[in-house]
């Protein structure tokens, strides 16, 4: 008999047989209100018939055709779906099956494209686990910690966090792009810089959302020094921050573009989409892998691009966040130990912190299972663990936003009086 890894931490006890929607069954037969969405991946709801029926029908045609020896119609099919949601300068595309995969294509490609070693990422990044991702990954100690060196050639700036530093937005956002200023001044030359990697809202790094005054400032720094910008989607994309793309919301224009999680409801696809212009700068043969763009995960990704579209998820991911996030400020009101709600769309964080104005993990964490006793799963995030995140499937509807808020309600209430 061989177990899990022990050193795997599993935010709750649950052990799902089935999923349907916006619920999760255990064993038992007991129903949980799936706030975790398979950290932001099951965004048509659990096992949407399209999709299930896109993915049956392809496993039983073509499971696996290895696109640098022959190529798939699911495939050509998804890019050429997927070029209508792009920006429209990111016409070339390229896919892996993992976010931390399509981030170290993207870092690839920079290199290539540009000659250029560096890159510069924010305070609080996440951009996967894989060695070159992780390098350029900040958001706590654990992804870091005792498995260097780690990829050399990367500086970090500031994020403008405006909640922790105790700033208003435009005092965060001015001191981040000086610090970058300072950083490409010093240790970080333009010269020697390849890319500016960032995600348009802040993910496992506590679910923070930029600014546009610092996405537009990174974007004029990428455009003087000949920067690219690349900005990672993993988990901001394919509408789960109520516009398609978490940028959109900051008129910003990316140079490169990572997604991955919600493209496929599940299977293991990820992408980068970059102008064909650049792509061709990569050197031939750099970019691959043997199972990237399966058959059955990008028929899967075509059936969850057009119930998106066709369900309207994205306008009711913005009109469900806007519920939430108000359901939450109320419950926030009562209990000042939250001190912070903030998000885009259905991508909502809950900020604990202690009377001293500290993140206060520990309540963030009791707060998160006290919700699971309830039936509502949810999951934290922050480099302390002091961030209870909300990232339901964009399916979800008016009577489960107002469920889960009732029990995030009777959750924090208990933790408050313990
Ligand atoms: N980038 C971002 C912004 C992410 O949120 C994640 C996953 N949480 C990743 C990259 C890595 O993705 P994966 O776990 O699929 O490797």
């Amino acid at each position: 008999m061989s177990h899990l890894s022990p050193v795997l931490k599993q935010a709750t006890p649950v052990l799902a047989s089935r999923g349907e929607g916006v619920y999760l069954y255990d064993e038992a037969g007991r129903r949980y209100l799936d706030f975790t969405a398979g950290i932001g991946v099951t965004s048509t709801g659990h096992c949407h018939p399209r999709v299930v029926r896109a993915a049956q029908e392809q496993v039983a045609t073509l499971i696996h055709a290895q696109y640098t020896t022959v190529l798939h119609r699911p495939l050509l099919r998804l890019s050429e779906r997927l070029g209508e949601v792009l920006p429209a300068t990111l016409d070339s595309l390229f896919y892996v099956n993992s976010g931390s995969e399509a981030v170290e294509a993207a870092i690839r490609l920079a290199r290539h494209a540009t000659g250029r070693q560096n890159i510069v990422v924010f305070h609080g990044s996440f951009h996967g686990r894989t060695m070159g991702a992780a390098a350029l990954t900040t958001a706590g100690p654990k992804f870091r910690a005792g498995i260097g060196p780690l990829m050399p050639g990367v500086a970090v700036a500031p994020f403008p966090q405006a909640y922790r530093y105790g700033w208003d937005e435009a005092e965060a956002t001015r001191f981040a792009l000086r610090e970058l200023d300072y950083v490409l001044a010093t240790i970080c030359p333009p010269a020697d810089t390849a890319a500016f990697v960032v995600e348009p809202m802040l993910g496992e790094g506590g679910y923070i959302p930029a600014t546009p005054e610092f996405l537009a400032g990174l974007r004029e720094r990428a455009d003087r020094h000949d920067v690219l910008l690349v900005v990672d989607e993993v988990q901001t994309g394919f509408g789960r921050t109520g516009r398609f793309w978490g940028h959109e919301h900051f008129d910003v224009r990316p140079d490169v573009l990572i997604t991955a999680k919600g493209l496929a409801s599940g299977f293991p696809l990820s992408a980068i989409a970059a102008p064909t212009e650049l792509m061709r700068r990569a050197w031939p043969g750099s970019q691959g892998g043997t199972y990237g763009g399966n058959a059955v995960a990008c028929a899967a990704a075509l059936a969850t691009l057009e119930v998106i579209q066709d369900e309207g998820l994205v306008d009711n991911a913005a009109e469900m966040g806007q519920r939430l996030q108000n359901g939450l400020r109320k419950v926030a009101a009562d209990h000042p130990m939250v001190g912070d709600v903030r998000g885009l769309g259905l991508m909502v964080g809950n900020e604990f912190s202690t009377p001293e104005g500290e993140p206060d993990p520990q309540r963030a964490q009791r707060a998160q299972q006290a919700a699971c006793e309830r039936g509502l799963l949810l999951l934290t995030c922050g480099a302390h663990g002091q961030v209870v995140r909300m990232i339901p499937p964009l399916v979800v509807n008016v009577d489960q936003i107002d469920e889960a808020l009732a029990l995030w309600a009777d959750a924090v209430a208990t933790v408050d009086l313990g």
